[in-house]
């Protein structure tokens, strides 16, 4: 869950700008409602609206939705250059020669694959990049949006 991978200060932040970004929608009677009561049936129960993308229940969708819309993921060749640049000698076969991530990737491409997961993981148990709607983010990119982006930052 996105509260229990994240700070709560980033979290709360996320959410304050999910309800910036989104609007209180009665389903009942399907109009928009301002302020915390709908003003035809009453009801508190309220769903979410995100005009041109939908309309649900809880917080949650909504800040997966402006996250996937306005951050950027991780980039696919970061882990492959973070660790080649922690393994920096070459190997040679014959008259080939490789560094030694890209070596790895060719011999053994589950060996490979599982270094690069580790290697996020840990990084991701470690608070710095989170994963949001199955895509990995640096938290600190999601930070200086929440900075850029939500009114009345404290
Ligand atoms: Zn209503």
């Amino acid at each position: 869950m996105l509260n229990e991978a994240l700070n709560s200060e980033t979290y709360e932040n996320l959410e304050k700008l999910a309800y910036q970004m989104s609007k209180s929608f009665c389903y009942g009677c399907y109009q928009e409602v301002k302020g915390k009561y709908c003003s035809s049936c009453h009801s508190d129960d309220n769903m979410r609206l995100v005009e041109g993308v939908g309309v649900e229940y809880g917080i949650e969708w909504v800040i997966e939705h402006i996250i996937a819309d306005n951050c950027k993921p991780l980039d696919e060749d970061f882990a492959h250059d973070s660790l080649a640049s922690c393994y920096e000698e070459t190997v040679k076969i014959g008259w080939i020669e490789y560094d030694l991530m890209s070596a790895i990737k060719i011999l053994d491409p589950i060996s490979y694959r599982i270094a690069l997961d580790e290697y996020v993981d840990g990084l991701k148990e470690d608070h710095q990049i989170v994963e949001v709607g199955g895509e990995d983010y640096w938290v600190s990119d999601l930070e200086s949006f929440i900075e850029e982006n939500l009114e009345e930052v404290a």
